[in-house]
């Protein structure tokens, strides 16, 4: 193992302890705002030196700005430093079975706006995808006045599988069985393109910004029309040999159980995905000709009322418990978080109860150590999530900004990726 480590082992040249050395500024005044160069040396245990150079490449390039100056003790003020909101445009994308939504926002991942289209209910083609999102893009820079600002890149989160290796979008419920979408969304936009399962970006949208924050070991549970999870360990998102790892709905909780629309049987999405509640909730009160998520509401404001959704409600929890109980006794995680529609739904009837399955489905130590919380951004976050795909690489430095004004910098082709 050693010799293999060693074997594989890469000169480390100067231009990767620039881009080290940048990309540590570049998230510390992006996660923790605005800052001295002296705070920026003191919290990345950079030399002054090595700040005041790399600060003034970040400067030169548009990446941060000066935001005005602080008081120190007798010297001369401080130029305070903060990430260049409008130095570009990040987009988020959120491919759902029905509609797409586009949000865009500045390099500091604040929202300009957002821009939904309706794509078809029977699957969406992946050209009227491809033609929404590149029509919405261009409505949002309109109305946000943002015309001139360049494009970072788009982020896109897709229900089912993506495949890094080729990078093709898998996904049972939308119909797509290989669909080169990041390739058609770069045809079309001609900016980088980055893809990934919707449940992860929403992951990594609640890690940064909602009940994840401050966590290492984490599983997100989105509990939507479909269910998934996105583990994050010591930080980082565990993808998997080709980043199909999380597909936590598809654990069999019951043999031979219900049938999945995945294709096998007993699966947890079988129980606890919307379309799952919604199918039982209709059987127990003999139909209903209501949508999904009017049904899975319904279901919601009955239980404690009616003997049938308590009914549900407890079966429900139990699965959902087994299925929690999964991810403690896995992944030993400090924190579960609740995301997704049917989980923010349902989640404030029914979390006690889950709780305490998961107690009894889980070993009582790593038990002991998680909290269950739900969820703090909406269901919309898919979009916001895919949004963090791009901004994560401009502040690892492995996504280069194309100069204000142009359409793509050569840089930028550099950087394209799945
Ligand atoms: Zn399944």
């Amino acid at each position: 193992m050693t010799n293999l480590a060693y074997t594989r082992a890469r000169r480390v040249t100067v231009r990767d302890v620039r881009r080290a050395n940048q990309s540590a500024l570049l998230r510390q005044l992006f996660f923790g705002g605005a800052r001295s160069r002296l705070e920026l040396a003191e919290q990345t245990g950079l030399s002054g030196g090595t700040v005041t150079n790399v600060v003034a490449d970040l400067l030169a390039d548009g990446l941060v700005a000066e935001a005005g100056t602080e008081d120190s003790d007798g010297g001369r003020p401080r130029t305070i430093l903060e990430i260049a909101g409008a130095r570009a445009v990040v987009v988020g994308v959120d491919v759902g079975e029905t509609r797409v939504r586009v949000e865009a926002f500045d390099l500091g991942l604040r929202k300009l706006g957002a821009e939904d289209r309706l794509v078809g209910v029977d699957g969406p083609a992946p050209e009227v995808v491809v033609a929404s999102i590149g029509e919405a893009i261009s409505a949002l820079r309109r109305k946000a006045g943002v015309d001139g600002s360049p494009l970072a890149g788009v982020g896109v989160g897709v229900s089912g599988v993506v495949d890094d290796t080729d990078g093709l979008v898998y996904s049972a419920s939308i119909g797509w069985d290989g669909v080169p979408l990041p390739a058609m969304l770069r045809r079309e936009l001609e900016i980088p393109v980055r893809i990934d399962n919707g449940a992860k970006t929403l992951g990594q949208a609640e890690m940064w910004f909602g009940a994840g924050r401050g966590a290492r070991n984490a599983a997100v549970a989105l509990l939507g029309t479909g269910v998934g999870a996105a583990v994050f360990a010591d930080g980082q998102l565990y993808r998997g040999a080709h980043s199909s790892a999380g597909e936590w709905g598809h654990a069999p909780i019951v043999v031979g159980g219900r049938a999945c629309r995945c294709g096998s049987r007993g699966c947890l999405e079988g129980y606890a995905g919307g379309w799952a509640i919604a199918e039982r909730w209709r059987d127990a009160i003999g139909g209903g000709a209501a949508g999904e998520e009017q049904t899975v509401t319904a279901f919601g404001r009955a239980i404690g009322v009616d003997p049938r959704a308590e009914a549900l409600a407890e079966e429900l929890a139990e699965h959902l418990g087994a299925g929690f109980g999964t991810l403690v006794n896995l992944f030993n995680p400090e924190r579960i978080v609740v995301a997704g529609w049917v989980g923010l739904t349902l989640g404030p009837a029914l979390l006690d109860r889950v709780r305490d399955h998961t107690r009894a489905y889980a070993l009582r130590r790593p038990f002991e150590q998680v909290e269950i919380v739900l969820g703090e951004l909406g269901p919309d976050a898919v979009a916001l999530g895919a949004a963090t795909l791009v901004v994560d690489g401009i502040l690892a430095g492995d996504l280069a900004l194309p100069r204000g004004g142009q359409r793509r910098a050569p840089a930028v082709r550099e950087a394209l990726s799945v």
